[in-house]
């Protein structure tokens, strides 16, 4: 038998700790909640992704009944594969918050969107860095590869 360990890099961060852009996403992710309709599992995710041409785009989750609804990181990623085909993505910035507030810990994306977000990078010439958004501190990963290992892929 052999044993294989996965390791990931994430960096902890303070918000001054982050480049202006990445400042700059993070407050986009955060107003981007705001967008969110969450009316049944109220919990309001909002995302912002930076494109290489300079262009900001801001996804929310969007929720019904039937809980087919999508969620906030799949929501801008989906907007700018609509709106700017073909343009890379270089950055996204996650936020969440519930009846008490953003959240103290960093929002992390369900399989699903890590999933959809792979697609992205993969398409892409250069990684996603990826942006945690806690009240706490802010989780800063190299790619979005790197929330995903032993990702499915079509081989
Ligand atoms: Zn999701």
């Amino acid at each position: 038998m052999k044993e294989k360990q996965l390791t990931t890099t994430i960096q902890e961060l303070d918000f001054s700790e982050l480049s202006a852009s990445e400042q700059q996403l993070v407050r986009l992710a955060r107003v981007a909640t705001q967008s969110s309709y969450a009316p049944y599992s109220h919990f309001h995710v909002g995302a912002a992704i930076l494109l290489e041409n300079g262009v900001f785009i801001k996804g929310a989750n969007q929720e019904n009944p039937a809980f087919s609804g999508i969620c906030g990181e799949r929501s801008a990623f989906y907007n700018a594969g609509a709106n700017y085909p073909g343009v890379d993505i270089t950055a996204v910035a996650i936020a969440a918050r519930d009846s008490n507030g953003f959240v103290t810990e960093p929002c992390s994306p369900c399989g699903l969107c890590r999933q959809a977000m792979l697609e992205f990078e993969r398409n892409a010439k250069q990684p996603i860095t990826v942006l945690l958004v806690g009240e706490r501190c802010i989780y800063r990963l190299p790619s979005v590869a790197s929330l995903l290992p032993l990702c499915f892929t079509d081989f």
